[in-house]
């Protein structure tokens, strides 16, 4: 076991040291989904293992506890535009993968701890977009038979014209539902893989960045930390630590406050994904518009702008909201990892380090099971 050096030794006790810092078996960067589930898989391979999750923020800071906990797989919009720009095989793997690590997320966290919900999800269509829609339509019916061979469910894509009558929309002309794709909370989610972390006596300490990667040693906002194996688990924020194609994309939310009699329930896709909605306590969900500002939306900085907030504003007043009272309660921002493919990357980087990152917007779906596969080929090369 190496030993460790970590320490601003005056600030540290020896019970600290002993119990925090010291012979590490895995160290794991970053306390999202992924490095949650790394952990308790290499936990379940490794009973004994010191296992430590050193996070940043004094909360997660990444998009794990931002999202907007949507359980989706692919609306048709998104797959057909998929299509057209990634080789087919591809766009059906990522489906599959986002299909069955939902299952698995499921699974490990349980329906009613996710607090999951399968409302539906719909693709708003207007006016401008029917050209589009006519495409798609005619897609559906190869959609529904792809869908099936992953799923075995039959008809998972319909059309659906009644959706503004139905919640009050404007400017929306129909609309195509995916009757499989659901809703958690992702505050719940968050807190049951903590609590499973904790429970099976993994430490999780807040408040301390890696800084610098060097073998076994990471150097962190508190000094310098040695393990035997180190995952970094920091999607969009890897930058420092890892040379890979990720980089950070910023996504703006907001969410009103509740409201009386609330009729919308289920999750949304607007202009072609770019937008995204949902129901949750009686409020709206409401983000997305990076598409409006791609290149300053590249950023780690955790904030919103006016040009982004505006914009979602605007389309709540006009299309989602646009008959009822309201009042926006608060907004905040995000940061995913992207890349140039939609496909996570999960990697041993040299002897002893490894990492799990650019799951993009489908976290949510994929990220349990690319903890699963992260800690399989950390445990392959011991
Ligand atoms: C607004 C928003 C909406 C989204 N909606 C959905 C959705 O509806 N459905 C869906 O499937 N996905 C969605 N996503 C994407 C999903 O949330 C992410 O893909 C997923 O959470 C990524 O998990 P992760 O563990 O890889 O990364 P993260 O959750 O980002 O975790 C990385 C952690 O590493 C920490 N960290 C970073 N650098 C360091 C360092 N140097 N030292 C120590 N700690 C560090 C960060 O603070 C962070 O907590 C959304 C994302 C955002 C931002």
């Amino acid at each position: 076991m190496p030993s460790n050096n970590m320490l601003d030794s005056e600030k540290i006790s020896y019970w600290e040291q002993k119990t925090f810092f010291k012979n590490i078996d895995y160290l794991i960067i970053g306390a999202g989904i992924v490095g949650y589930s790394t952990a308790l898989h290499l936990k379940e391979s490794h009973p004994e293992a010191k296992i430590v999750i050193i996070e940043r923020g004094f909360l997660p800071s990444g998009a794990s506890s931002k999202n907007a906990g949507f359980a989706c797989f692919g609306s048709a919009t998104e797959l057909f535009s998929d299509l057209q720009t990634s080789p087919e095989d591809e766009v059906w793997k990522t489906v599959s993968l986002r299909w069955k690590g939902l299952q698995y997320l499921r699974k490990i966290i349980g329906d009613s701890q996710l607090k999951l919900e399968i409302n539906g999800s719909w693709d708003l269509i207007t006016s401008k977009e029917e050209n589009l829609f006519e495409l798609v339509k005619e897609q559906l019916p190869y959609y529904n038979k792809k869908i099936k061979a992953i799923t075995g469910e039959a008809e998972t894509y319909t059309i659906d014209s009644n959706i503004s009558s139905k919640f009050g929309f404007e400017h929306v002309k129909t609309s195509i539902f995916n009757r499989l794709e659901g809703q958690i909370d992702t505050a719940s989610m968050n807190h049951a893989f903590y609590k499973k972390v904790i429970d099976k006596n993994i430490h999780v300490l807040f408040g301390i960045e890696a800084k610098t990667l060097n073998n076994n040693t990471i150097t962190s906002s508190q000094g310098e930390i040695s393990a035997d194996k180190i995952a970094i688990c920091t999607n969009g924020f890897g930058a420092s630590l890892i040379q890979e194609d990720v980089k950070p994309a910023r996504a703006q939310v907001l969410i009103t406050r509740p409201i009386p009699n609330l009729k919308i329930k289920g999750t949304f896709h607007y202009n072609e994904g770019y937008y995204y909605f949902r129901n949750i306590d009686d409020r709206i969900l409401f983000g997305g518009g990076r598409n409006l500002a791609l290149e300053e939306e590249t950023t780690t900085n955790i904030a919103n702008t006016d040009l982004i907030l505006e914009s979602l504003k605007s389309i709540l007043n006009e299309v989602i909201l646009p008959k009822t009272d309201y009042t926006i309660d608060h907004n905040w921002a995000g940061i995913m990892g992207v890349g140039k493919s939609k496909q996570p990357i999960i990697k041993q980087l040299d002897a002893n380090t490894f990492c799990g990152v650019r799951l993009g917007g489908m976290g949510v779906a994929i990220g349990t099971l690319v903890g699963k596969e992260l800690a399989n080929l950390i445990r392959s090369v011991q």
